[in-house]
C-alpha cells in the first residue's frame, strides 16, 4: 500500500504495510555490514525480528515535514485539548527556556523514537568534537554510525544488551560492575565472564588469558563459543571508582579485533573526570565500528529528566530505535526540548563551562571523603582516589564480607553504604568492600559517617 504525501515543493511515497523491509527505512536497517564487520552476526534473534513501526515512520516524516504539510495519518492527539499552555524556566545563571504555546503543544506531542532532530544535532556535533570517531560521517543516509536519544543511559544498555545477547552467550565484564548492569543481563540468561580488573580498570592481560580458552579461528564458525560482547565502564567505575588508562584500551581494542569482539563502553562519568585532558575514549580510536557507547547527561545536567545517548554503527542504532518504536516510543518530547534549549543557547563553550563547574564540586567533595578516610579509616581499610565519578571503593581489612556490617550494623547507626557484594557476579559471594558515594553528603557528613563506620570495624574484627 503506497500513501502519496504532496507537498507544494515534493511529493513523499511512503511504501508501508506488506512491504515494509523494503521500505525507505526497512533499507537502512536491513544493510546490516559495513566494511569489515558484519553486524547480522552479533544481533539476537528477538533484535534481528523486530520491524520497523509504520506508524512511528509516519512520526519521523511528520517531524521533518513543512509546516504546510497536511497530516491526516498520525493518531497522535490534539494538543489543544490537553490542560498545558506554556512554560518558562530559569536557568541558575538567569537566561530562561521559554515554551511558548507553539513550542509547548510540541513539547506535549509525540515525537521521533530517535530523538528530537535539534538534540541529536548539538550532540552529534559534540561527540564529533569529543571522540573525533573514525569511522563517523553522521550524514544521515552515507554515515556509518549514527546515535539516538535514549531515556538514561540505562535504558539505551538494556536495549543494547537485548539486542547482542542471547540465553547461553558468554559475555565478557570486569567485575565488581554496576549493578544495574548485573540486572539487565542476568536476566537474559547469558553467562558473565569476569576479566580481571584493578584501580586502572580492565586488565588487557587478564583479558586475554581469559580468552586464550578460544581460538580466534573459530570465531565465525558456526554455533562458536567465542564472546562476542565486552563491556566495561572506562571511567569512574561504578563501584571501583576505576578509570582505564590508554593504554589498556589500546591493548583491549586490540584483542577485540583479534576475536571479533563489540565493545559496550557505558561512559556516564566521562563529563566526571578529573582531570584534563580527558582520557580517549574507545569511540575515539574505533576504526571498525565495534563501539557501541552509552553517554549520559544524569551526572551534569539532570538524573530526574531522563536523558541519555546511544553511539555507534548506524546498522545497531537502528536496531536500538525499533526497539524504542516498540516500547517507550521516545524519550519524552518536553525533557528533550528543555535540555536543547539550554544546550543550544550554551553552545558548545557553556556547556564544556557548566561541565567544569560540575567537575570543581565533585573533585573538592572526593578531596572531603579521601581527606575523612585518611583520618577515620587509615588503620581499618584502604582504598584508592579516583580520578573521575562519585564513588570510593573501601576495601575493609580482616572483614570477610561487609554484608552484615553495612546492612545491619552501620543501618543501626545511621550510616548508609553499599556492601561491595551487590556489584559482584556472584552476589553471595563474600566481598570485604564497600561503596561510598561522595556526591550528596556534606564534608561535615562524610567525616562523622567515617567514624561511625571505623568504630563500627573495630568491634567486629
Ligand atoms: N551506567 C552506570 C555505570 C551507572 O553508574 C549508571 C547510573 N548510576 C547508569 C549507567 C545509568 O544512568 P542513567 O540511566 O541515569 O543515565
Amino acid at each position: 500500500m503506497y500513501i502519496s504525501i504532496k507537498t507544494r515543493k515534493r511529493v513523499l511515497l511512503v511504501y508501508i504495510l506488506a512491504s515494509w523491509p523494503c521500505s525507505i527505512y526497512g533499507r537502512v536497517v536491513s544493510n546490516c555490514s559495513l566494511g569489515a564487520m558484519n553486524y547480522a552476526r552479533f544481533l539476537t534473534a528477538v533484535s534481528a525480528a523486530r520491524k520497523p513501526s509504520p506508524i512511528r515512520m509516519l512520526t519521523e516524516i511528520q517531524q521533518r515535514s513543512p509546516p504546510s504539510m497536511i497530516s491526516l495519518a498520525a493518531g497522535a492527539p490534539n494538543p489543544n485539548t490537553f490542560p498545558f499552555h506554556s512554560c518558562s524556566i530559569q536557568v541558575k545563571n538567569g537566561d530562561m527556556l521559554t515554551f511558548d504555546e507553539t513550542m509547548m503543544k510540541r513539547a506535549l506531542q509525540y515525537s521521533a523514537s530517535s530523538g528530537i532532530p535539534e538534540l541529536l544535532t548539538w550532540m552529534k556535533a559534540l561527540q564529533k568534537n569529543l571522540h573525533n570517531p573514525p569511522t563517523a560521517n553522521y550524514s544521515a543516509e552515507k554515515g556509518k554510525m549514527d546515535m539516538c536519544v535514549t531515556t538514561g543511559s540505562q535504558e539505551g544498555l538494556c536495549k543494547v544488551f537485548e539486542m547482542l545477547v542471547n540465553p547461553g552467550d558468554n559475555v565478557l565484564l570486569d567485575a565488581p560492575t554496576y549493578s544495574g548492569t548485573l540486572a539487565a543481563l542476568q536476566p537474559l540468561g547469558c553467562n558473565l565472564i569476569n576479566v580481571p580488573s584493578d584501580q586502572h580498570g580492565m586488565i588487557p592481560g587478564g583479558l586475554k588469558e581469559v580468552l586464550s580458552r578460544w581460538d580466534p579461528a573459530d570465531v565465525h564458525k558456526p554455533h562458536s563459543t567465542v564472546p562476542r560482547v565486552l563491556y566495561t565502564i572506562p571511567n569512574g567505575g561504578n563501584p571501583t571508582g576505576a578509570s582505564m588508562t590508554t593504554q589498556r584500551k589500546r591493548d583491549v581494542y586490540e584483542l577485540a579485533r583479534q576475536y571479533d569482539l563489540l565493545i559496550i563502553e557505558d561512559d556516564p562519568y566521562y563529563f566526571l573526570q578529573f582531570d584534563k585532558p580527558w582520557a580517549p575514549t574507545f569511540l575515539s580510536m574505533d576504526v571498525d565500528g565495534r563501539v557501541i557507547r552509552t553517554d549520559s547527561f544524569s551526572k551534569i545536567l539532570s538524573s530526574g529528566l531522563r536523558i541519555g545517548f546511544v553511539t555507534g554503527p548506524k546498522p545497531l542504532v537502528d536496531r536500538v530505535v525499533l526497539h524504542i518504536q516498540a516500547s517507550t516510543m521516545h524519550t519524552s518530547t518536553f525533557t528533550q526540548l528543555m535540555v536543547s534549549q539550554l544546550l543550544h543557547g550554551w553552545g558548545q563553550e557553556g556547556f564544556l563551562n557548566h561541565v567544569d563547574g560540575v567537575i570543581e564540586f565533585y573533585r573538592t567533595q572526593r578531596d572531603a571523603m579521601l581527606s575523612s578516610a585518611d583520618k577515620c579509616l587509615k588503620d581499618v581499610a584502604e582504598w584508592h582516589a579516583p580520578a573521575a565519578g562519585m564513588f570510593l571503593w573501601i576495601k575493609v581489612k580482616g572483614v570477610a564480607d561487609t554484608q552484615k556490617l553495612i546492612m545491619e550494623k552501620a543501618m543501626e547507626k545511621e550510616v548508609l553504604l553499599v556492601p561491595g557484594g551487590v556489584f559482584m557476579i556472584n552476589s553471595s559471594d563474600p566481598c570485604p568492600y564497600v561503596r561510598a558515594a561522595f556526591s550528596l553528603s556534606t564534608p561535615e557528613q562524610i567525616d562523622e559517617a567515617f567514624k561511625r563506620l571505623s568504630a563500627l570495624i573495630k568491634e567486629s574484627l
